[in-house]
């Protein structure tokens, strides 16, 4: 018997996409791939974290496994609204929200900010998982232009930020693109964003992986009763622990806690309770600058093959941080297409177009430097390289290839 259900219109409305499908076979050992978004395992602080679960055991075993308020266990909350207090701004821990994962804080914010219809202003490329937490919510996004620094703020008309409910902005490291936005285009952003009215939404999971140069001040310390700022120990920790939070100005954050308790009640208080004993005597001060060698050396292996194996046709950024390295190749490249014959020679990435909200760049690709090891970049890398070559040599002289 089949079952019978009606599903909602915003289920009907879900695709599950079919560059998923195709990175399903990345997952076989034989494949070499730069797809995946995930932090390399090791880097998973493993000791400290065993450390950390037998002292909550030992101390406050019933209360971990116990209920816990939905805002999140206090002494976490204060430790993140302390290290949230630089350049210039105090955070209380009464903005302080613990999510499951920031994916939640962008799936709450979905539910309290978007109506069918409503302006949300997303990045040249953006973070697919955004575009998919929102998507549920039926709003019209506006693209916003970037460049090389991100958001391209002197393209942001009064037109395009009247009566957006919200801007998504990613100024570290962004997923997919790598960019960082330079200080006086965050000064910019804020300034702009607040004449006019309109809320900014900073998701920030890599900003503490940099690898050159000094931490720019957050969208937040610009004007924190006019940015929500969402955080993540998934890139400094471990991401199977799901634990993130949001920053938010008072009277949103009161909001957010009735929608997240409508969604899970709180995140689990174990976990928390386990992150709290490993980060509060500064551990993620000396574990940071760890994963920080790790990655700051795989990423100039990866630039350095790029630089070997690639066409000079070719286009991609330097990163000074994050996980990402965004490729550009000519014109009339698909890249959905050349993952099927890469996946064939054992080598992955994922193709740039899902991650625009309109207008897609189907030249584009994503690599992540960080799951791969040193000694497989290289491998891989040439053989991706090759492809793209023979690639690009069919486009010029389509009836010989
Ligand atoms: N935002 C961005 C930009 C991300 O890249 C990710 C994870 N890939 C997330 C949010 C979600 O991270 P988590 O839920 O693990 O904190």
């Amino acid at each position: 018997m089949t079952a019978k259900f009606t599903l909602s219109k915003r289920a009907q409305a879900l695709t599950s996409s079919a560059i998923r499908e195709i990175l399903k076979v990345t997952e076989r050992p034989e494949v070499i791939s730069f797809a995946g978004g995930l932090p390399s395992p090791a880097t998973f602080p493993i000791e400290r974290m065993r450390w950390a679960t037998d002292k909550v055991f030992d101390e406050c075993a019933q209360a971990a496994l116990q209920y816990g308020p939905t805002e999140g266990f206090t002494p976490l909350r204060e430790w993140i609204a302390r290290r949230n207090s630089k350049h210039g701004v105090t955070i209380r821990p009464s903005q302080v929200m613990i999510t499951t994962g920031s994916q939640q804080g962008l799936d709450l914010l979905g539910k309290v900010l978007i109506d069918p219809g409503s302006k949300v202003l997303v990045e040249t490329p953006s973070y697919l998982g955004a575009l998919q937490a929102y998507s549920l919510f039926e709003p019209q996004f506006s693209p916003m232009q970037t460049d090389e620094n991100g958001i391209v703020t002197d393209a942001l008309t009064a037109e395009q930020l009247k009566d957006a409910r919200f801007m998504y902005c990613l100024p570290n490291f962004q997923n997919p693109t790598g960019r960082r936005m330079p200080l006086e285009r965050r000064q910019d952003l804020v300034k702009k964003a607040t004449e006019a009215g309109v809320l900014v939404v900073e998701d920030d999971p890599y900003g503490e992986l940099s690898y050159q140069g000094e931490q720019l001040p957050s969208l937040l310390s610009m004007n924190p009763d006019n940015v929500v700022y969402m955080g993540s120990f998934s890139k400094v920790l471990a991401p199977g622990l799901r634990l993130g939070y949001l920053i938010a100005p008072e009277e949103l954050h009161g909001k957010l806690v009735q929608a997240k308790q409508a969604a899970d009640l709180h995140t689990p208080s174990f976990s928390q309770r386990i992150v709290y004993e490993a980060v509060q005597d500064g551990f993620l001060d000396r574990h940071i600058p760890e994963i920080r060698t790790l990655y700051g050396h795989q990423c100039e292996l990866m630039v350095s093959a790029l630089e070997r194996y690639f066409p000079a046709e070719a286009q991609w950024n330097r990163p000074a941080g994050g996980m990402f390295i965004w490729v550009t190749l000519p014109e009339g490249v698909d890249t959905t297409a050349l993952l099927t014959k890469a996946i064939e020679q054992h080598v992955a990435f994922v193709p740039g177009a899902p991650f625009f909200a309109a207008n897609p760049q189907p030249n584009t690709l994503r690599l992540s430097f960080v799951t791969v090891p040193a000694e497989k970049i290289e491998l891989g890398m040439q053989k991706l390289g090759a492809l793209v070559k023979a690639e690009i040599a069919g486009i010029k002289s389509p009836v010989a290839a």
